[in-house]
């Protein structure tokens, strides 16, 4: 057994359901779970590792509900970058297809580094493109390697253009093979325990990418297991046209249709659903990835979250990406939140606290996750902090730290600790050699874009 003990940080903020929060106070870990947790005095003088927090804020770590690691490669393309999402899809499709095993393992090193950074401790990845060989397993390997709490979405598609889809034919695969590689990638993986630190995730890309016979076969699989289902849904309204056209219903009815929602089901983005679905949605607890700078960088709108969150529905926030924010800063993105529903007229369109609360709890609910999200024994010891005394947050934090972080520059975290593990200390990653990962993966960039 090891144990870790962080002494006097300034505040500390559970996001329990009392709201719970401490002035010069810790936590106690013992291996990769939280034992106490309270003002220093309280909590035990002695542990393997003792790290001082003074000046700074401890929260739980943030959760990351929608991301596309490998398109860190492609983030920034000038020919996309004033592009909507059918657009910006065809335009890097091609380029995707030359993806590699080497490439899928270092762009996901990548995004975690900068997760991880910004606060994230939990993230889900929804690759839906496997070409060259590149698998599932590759990812998988390299976020073991770094560290964070990890929901691998086996992503799919299956109709190409020459079936009325919008991606190359080339790049899609067949649908008996999709249902195969899922089955093999549960039973392998899949850690349904408490703690787990890696659970699998089924997650066909789109409803104008895969067909609705594998959207039915891929959830009825997934349940089989218990195991979550993700896609994107209501994006665009370019995607509510598609589905018209092609199916006769709007997105969310398709869902419906097709079995894809309920608590083990999320959609990213859910920026076009009709009044009445919004509430049909909540009835349901579907939960929602909501990924604010993606939806204004593609001008797909801004996705009715209050409304959502009033009706039942679970949301997280999702920085997507990352050729569609460029960045996969969780606590920016948290930022992004609170200003976009500001946007169209109500000042109190989010608060700080309840972005804290999408970033944390409804991340972690999201996911289908009760070990993580608040800070309380029991609970798996995932946290973060920030230092309190930086330039970004002068003059701001000593009026309402927690509100700081996101009305201020975001910062990079100071400290984070996964499953235990110390993982950044001084804002540095510890034991990635940084300068030497984004050399590579700027190579394979390069190189990916050349052609
Ligand atoms: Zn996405």
């Amino acid at each position: 057994m090891t144990s870790l003990l962080i002494q006097h940080a300034d505040f500390l903020v559970s996001m329990d359901d009392n709201d719970t929060q401490w002035r010069d106070a810790g936590i106690y870990v013992v291996d990769n779970v939280i034992q106490q947790i309270g003002p220093t005095g309280q909590l035990p003088q002695e542990a393997d590792r003792i790290l001082n927090a003074s000046k700074m804020l401890i929260l739980p770590g943030l959760v990351n509900t929608h991301h596309h690691f490998y398109q860190t490669l492609t983030r920034n393309l000038p020919a996309a970058q004033n592009a909507n999402l059918f657009n910006w899809l065809r335009t890097h499709y091609p380029i995707w297809a030359r993806l590699t095993p080497e490439a899928i393992s270092i762009s996901t090193k990548i995004a975690l580094a900068e997760l991880m950074l910004s606060g994230c401790t939990t993230s889900s990845d929804h690759t839906y493109i496997w070409p060259n060989g590149a698998r599932l397993d590759d990812q998988i390997q390299a976020a073991l390697e770094m560290g964070a709490r990890f929901h691998a979405a086996r992503g799919s598609m299956s109709v190409g253009e020459a079936q009325g889809g919008l991606p190359p034919d080339k790049v899609v695969e067949q649908e008996d093979a999709i249902i195969s590689d899922s089955q093999r990638l549960i039973e392998s993986y899949h850690d349904a325990s408490r703690y787990a630190m890696l659970r699998i995730v089924l997650a066909p890309c789109s409803p104008f990418s895969v067909s609705p016979a594998l959207m039915r076969e891929s959830v009825a699989l997934a349940r089989s297991y218990g195991v979550h289902s993700h896609t994107h849904l209501a994006e665009t309204l370019d995607e509510a046209e598609y589905c018209t056209a092609t199916f006769g219903k709007t997105p969310v009815e398709l869902a419906e249709d097709l079995n894809w929602v309920g608590p083990d089901v999320w959609h990213a983005h859910m920026v076009h659903p009709g009044a009445n679905e919004i509430s049909r949605l909540g009835q349901t607890h579907t939960g929602i990835a909501h990924c604010p700078s993606s939806n204004m960088r593609l001008a797909s709108g801004i996705a009715p979250i209050r409304s959502l969150w009033e009706a039942g529905a679970r949301i997280g926030l999702g920085v997507d990406g990352s050729a569609s924010n460029d960045g996969s800063h969780l606590l920016d993105e948290a930022r992004q939140a609170l200003l976009l529903q500001r946007v169209s007229g109500n000042p109190a369109g989010l608060t700080a606290k309840e972005v804290f609360w999408l970033a944390t709890r409804g991340g972690a609910a999201t996911l289908g996750r009760d070990d993580i999200g608040y800070l309380a024994p029991g609970m798996a010891a995932d946290f973060i902090g920030y230092r309190l005394d930086s330039l970004d947050l002068a003059g701001g934090a000593v009026h309402d730290p927690l509100a700081s972080l996101v009305f201020c520059h975001p910062p990079k975290v100071d400290v984070s600790v996964i499953n235990g593990q110390i993982r950044v200390l001084d804002q540095q990653l510890l034991g990635v050699d940084l300068p030497i990962l984004i050399e590579r993966h700027n190579a394979i960039a390069r190189a990916l874009a050349n052609g």
